[in-house]
């Protein structure tokens, strides 16, 4: 565990259950494909949806980057965190062999995009003139939003590390 995390951790869970780890991720699963589609028909490059392509490649490169400097130095490295990334981490990474300062900064991919895509997005459908399915995921990326926010809540006053963790919902 970073050094800076050492004598910070609180009592809490210190394993979560399969189905809190299965289902958390498919809510991130679901916003990010939702944000995907969202996006496609914003800028289209020779028939190809940029916005979707730089958003993928964003997704998988940060989420790599994270499992790097938030959880290699995590009290949950090779353990079952509510996400179950400990053990991705684990799988990936040395155990303290990112950079806390880097992995706060990373932590900023769950705070600045979805703003923008929704805001983009309704932009977007107000001004053209999109089928309702765009509406429907529109709506049903927002609810994604919201459930994905009110879980974190709650899994971050479970979590032995919400005194320490830049992204806890909880401080
Ligand atoms: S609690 Fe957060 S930082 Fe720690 S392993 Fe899980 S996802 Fe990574």
């Amino acid at each position: 565990m970073y050094k800076c995390y050492q004598g910070n951790i609180v009592s809490g869970t210190e394993s979560f259950s399969l189905l809190r780890i299965i289902g958390e991720n498919l809510l991130q699963l679901g916003m990010w494909i939702a944000a995907g589609y969202l996006l496609w028909p914003i800028v289209s490059v020779f028939g190809l949806p940029l916005l979707t392509v730089l958003w993928a490649a964003l997704v998988v490169v940060i989420q790599i980057l994270l499992k790097k400097h938030n959880c290699s130095g995590c009290f949950y490295y090779d353990k079952l965190c509510h996400l179950g990334w400990g053990k991705i981490s684990s799988a990936l990474f040395e155990q303290d062999s990112g950079d806390p300062n880097v992995g706060s900064k990373l932590s900023l991919f769950y705070i600045v995009p979805p703003p923008i895509i929704l805001v983009t997005s309704i932009i977007f459908a107000a001004v053209g003139k999109v089928a309702w399915i765009y509406w429907a995921t529109l709506a049903l990326y927002l609810v994604l939003n919201i459930a994905t926010f009110l879980l974190r809540k709650k899994s971050c006053g479970l979590c032995v590390m919400r005194q320490v963790c830049f992204g806890s919902a909880t401080k």
